[in-house]
């Protein structure tokens, strides 16, 4: 069964809708047109990685293009052959002096519920609030994505670049705000920054569950409280190739995670930008990181147990799950 714990709406742009939408925004086609535009051809580091995908921002700047983006990708998810997607965004960047932080939340809510009714597969919103922004505009989006709690937006992250802005104290505040409206807390850490970021996300933030974590390998001792702790972490090897995290997707952490106790699941971060959807990344595990039956079983339970999706939607998920390991 794949479950999608880990993309961002901003990396699932169709390329078509791109080119649509430049047209009706009256903003200039990029040179190479929009499929060169989305896709990374090598890897490189966290950094230039993240300013290919922020090529796709001007286009987010009204309710109608964001609802169609989010619908797209929702339907783009199912078609992929996933049974539930958690589609995260920064609404921070998207807003204008016209399209404040509720429309824009709603407004991608708004898509989720058309993607979900058109194509029948649950999705839920992780609302990020992003480094680049001070702890004023953070807070205003957690208490923005606290008024969504229950209404199509499930969880809150951290997203960004950790080269550039490490430290996690001026999110605190942010963080303690969508714990309280019950929202579920994920974290980008140790992607780029050491081991001890994810250490960090969890006792500073309330993380239960790390994006990435792909460093938490140099730190022994880290992984073992990781472990420990039963945090889980979301693992997204393609991207953490062409950030630059690892150097080979055959060197990827995962099966060493596994074997320290670590829970994990999956997610395809940007496929617009690597090219890898979460059915390809699933390949992945299984055919270059020596997932098994069981390690592949262990990875769905334990996405359907840490997802933040309502209850109604966890216990149809363990049906289809239970029929899925019965056959
Ligand atoms: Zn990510």
């Amino acid at each position: 069964m794949l479950v999608n714990l880990h993309t961002h709406l901003e990396g699932n742009v169709r390329p078509a809708t791109a080119g649509a939408l430049t047209e009706k925004l009256g903003l200039s086609q990029p040179a190479g047109g929009w499929v060169d535009a989305l896709q990374l051809d090598a890897p490189s580091n966290l950094t230039i990685y993240l300013e290919k995908v922020a090529s796709t921002y001007p286009l987010f700047s009204d309710r109608e293009s964001l609802t169609r983006i989010t619908r797209e990708a929702v339907e783009d998810a199912a078609a992929d052959g996933q049974s539930y997607l958690e589609l995260r965004f920064g609404p921070a960047t998207h807003t204008t002096e016209n399209f404040g932080l509720d429309e824009v939340i709603a407004a991608v809510c708004e898509g989720a519920r058309q993607g979900s009714d058109a194509s029948g597969m649950p999705a839920g919103v992780v609302v990020a609030a992003l480094r680049l922004h001070d702890s004023e505009l953070n807070e205003a989006v957690a208490r923005s994505a606290a008024r969504f709690a229950g209404a199509g937006v499930v969880g809150f992250d951290l997203a960004g670049d950790e080269l550039r802005f490490a430290a996690l104290e001026p999110f605190v505040g942010a963080f303690g705000i969508a714990r309280a409206a019950g929202l579920g807390v994920t974290c980008h850490a140790a992607e780029a920054g050491p081991a001890s970021a994810a250490l960090e996300a969890v006792t500073l933030l309330g993380a239960t569950r790390i994006g990435h974590g792909a460093h938490l390998i140099d730190d022994p001792e880290a992984l073992k409280r990781i472990a420990g702790d039963g945090i889980v972490v979301e693992v997204c090897p393609t991207s953490n190739w062409y950030t630059g995290a690892i150097g080979a997707i055959a060197g990827h952490p995962a099966p060493a995670f596994r074997a320290a106790g670590v829970a994990l699941v999956l997610g395809d971060d940007n496929p617009r930008q690597t090219g890898s959807t979460l059915s390809h990344e699933h390949r992945v595990l299984s055919d270059q990181l020596g997932f098994d039956a069981a390690a592949l079983a262990d990875l769905a339970e334990t996405s359907v147990r840490a997802g933040f999706m309502a209850d109604s939607v966890r216990r149809e998920l363990r049906a289809q799950l239970a029929a899925t390991l019965a056959r």
